[in-house]
């Protein structure tokens, strides 16, 4: 149960007097009791949607609604002569949901025009090739629209919409007086007030289409993992003429088997480098995103130093500038060696003979044969 006039018909604050007219036509046509035999949740909200419709269509009752004073200011709770206080009969029950909706207003309406369509929102995968040099990819995205054939009327072209002659277009058949009468949905029109007398043959007499729209979007190069894409008037149509809302589509980029996307946007790979390579220096090859190229490792090289390859990296979506690519050096340490191996090791050991690794760590801990000299 909706515990707001607003949210029984899915309107916001804002919905104007057109937008509650519509909202009810279609929400009266789903939960209409001819089309819900015996289901009592149907009645229920159907009957929510024709009390929240008798109040929000009246500028009168809508504003005192929305103001929440004409409440409490006289009456109610404290059983003066308000609109409350007197009225009793079949609403004792909703005092509950009036106390929720005053002390729970938080909106829910769209910032901005209030006829502006709503927002839509997609996702799209791509590979981590296809962020790196931009692509275009087509979305799908199943939207609702202004009928085309009746411009949203639900009347057959060349016919129209009728008051409806039982109610008068109320919508409501209304006993007792008052802000809170015993009120029945119209049995013609089943509370809408109009009746269509030809519905149009596209949208079946709602106004609306539903249909599945593609989009060719554009994901600029250097795309980010969770960059969100706004495709300006592509959501939902607007309410006669009104702008129509936008499309956003969030770009989930697949993970490189090679490379990996730094904060900085900048790119990091791992590259391992031969214990000689390390020792002696040299050039290696490692991998771009266009191919490969080679880099300087210097003699004397420490593990896990890192070498850049400037402009190399992504293309950054905020300038016409690339980023880098950071190789980070890693030492491999042979786990077997071969006799000859292990032969040029002790060789290399015995030239280095007298050179402790640890003396400073030693000398600085106050301890070891440094430290006690
Ligand atoms: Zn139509
Ligand atoms: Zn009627």
């Amino acid at each position: 149960m909706a515990n707001d006039y607003y949210e029984a018909l899915g309107v916001s604050r804002k919905a104007s007097a057109d937008e509650i007219k519509k909202a009810h036509r279609k929400l009266v046509r789903e939960y209409h009791p001819d089309r819900n035999p015996d289901d009592k949740r149907a009645e229920e909200r159907f009957k929510e949607i024709q009390q929240a419709y008798d109040v929000l269509s009246d500028p009168e009752k809508r504003k005192q609604y929305d103001s929440g004073g004409g409440l409490f200011g006289s009456g109610g709770p404290q059983g003066g002569p308000g609109p409350f206080g007197a009225q009793g009969g079949g609403f004792t029950g909703d005092i509950g949901d009036i106390f929720s909706t005053i002390f729970n207003r938080s909106g829910g309406g769209q910032a901005g025009n209030p006829m502006k369509g709503r927002d839509l929102e997609t996702d799209v995968r791509i590979s981590f090739d296809d962020a790196m040099a931009g692509t275009q990819i087509a979305v799908t995205v199943p939207k609702s629209e202004t009928c085309p054939t009746c411009a949203g009327s639900g009347a057959e072209p060349g016919t129209s919409i009728e008051t409806c002659p039982t109610c008068e277009g109320r919508g409501i058949d209304s006993q007792g007086q008052g802000f809170f009468s015993i009120s029945q949905p119209c049995p013609q029109c089943g509370g809408s007030g109009q009746i269509v007398p030809h519905p149009c043959h596209t949208c079946g007499g709602s106004g609306v289409t539903h249909q599945t729209k593609r989009y060719k979007v554009n994901v600029p190069a250097g795309v980010k993992d969770g960059t969100r894409i706004r495709v300006a008037g592509k959501g939902e149509a607007g309410e006669r003429g009104a702008p129509a809302g936008d499309l956003f589509v969030t770009v989930k980029v697949a993970p490189s088997p090679v490379f990996r996307r730094l904060d900085d946007g900048n790119l990091e790979v791992e590259v391992p480098i031969s214990v000689t390579e390390a020792l002696r220096g040299g050039t290696v090859e490692v991998p771009t995103l266009s191919g490969t190229k080679r880099i300087r490792v210097k003699p004397g090289t420490q593990n896990d130093s890192v070498q850049r390859l400037k402009g190399e990296g992504p293309p950054r979506t905020s300038s016409k500038t690339r980023g880098d690519i950071r190789y980070r050096l890693q030492i491999q340490i042979p786990t077997e060696l071969s006799d000859d191996q292990r032969r040029a090791v002790d060789q290399l050991a015995e030239t280095m003979n007298g050179e402790d690794p640890r003396a400073e760590l030693l000398r600085r801990a106050g301890a070891g044969s440094a430290g006690r000299k």
